[in-house]
């Protein structure tokens, strides 16, 4: 186990220290300025998005990757939300092409539309739900 979680931190270090070579920002830089709108949100975007497997096979791949501008661009807010496997909701990207005011909210895997977006019978089974799970673990508390 301390083998893999040093394996893990010297793969952050490693990226840490990926992020600033001049090579890199400069592919970043060429990136964005080619693909200006994120791909998944259609903010402005800042940066590179990627998946884990393109870092198995190492930096320089992963680079090429970005020079050859085979990489999505992203904004920040796809990025972060990305690496816990969230994606924007699909509804608010309509909004947002609307309004550039509108706040993106981002969803998982297996829901289709954030909160707000949600139809009022689906509101309130949602509501309900929640209802139900609160007293599940108040009765739970209460016998523990
Ligand atoms: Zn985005
Ligand atoms: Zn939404």
């Amino acid at each position: 186990m301390p083998d893999l979680i040093h394996a893990i931190k010297d793969h952050r270090i490693q990226l840490a220290f990926w992020w600033r070579t001049p090579r890199y920002c400069a592919a970043v830089d060429r990136l964005i300025q080619i693909k200006p709108n994120c791909e998944r949100c259609g903010k402005p975007s800042t940066t590179a998005l990627y998946n884990d497997s393109d870092f198995s096979q190492g930096y320089l791949h992963y680079i090429s990757k970005v020079e050859d501008l085979t990489v999505p661009a992203g904004c920040q807010h796809c990025y972060r939300e990305g690496l816990r496997n969230k994606r924007p909701c699909p509804r608010c990207i309509e909004e947002y092409q609307k309004n550039s005011d509108w706040q993106i909210r981002y969803i998982s895997v297996d829901e289709k539309v954030c909160f707000a977006h949600l139809s009022k019978e689906e509101k309130i089974k949602f509501k309900h739900l929640t209802k139900i799970h609160r007293r599940i673990n108040q009765e739970r508390k209460k016998w523990s």
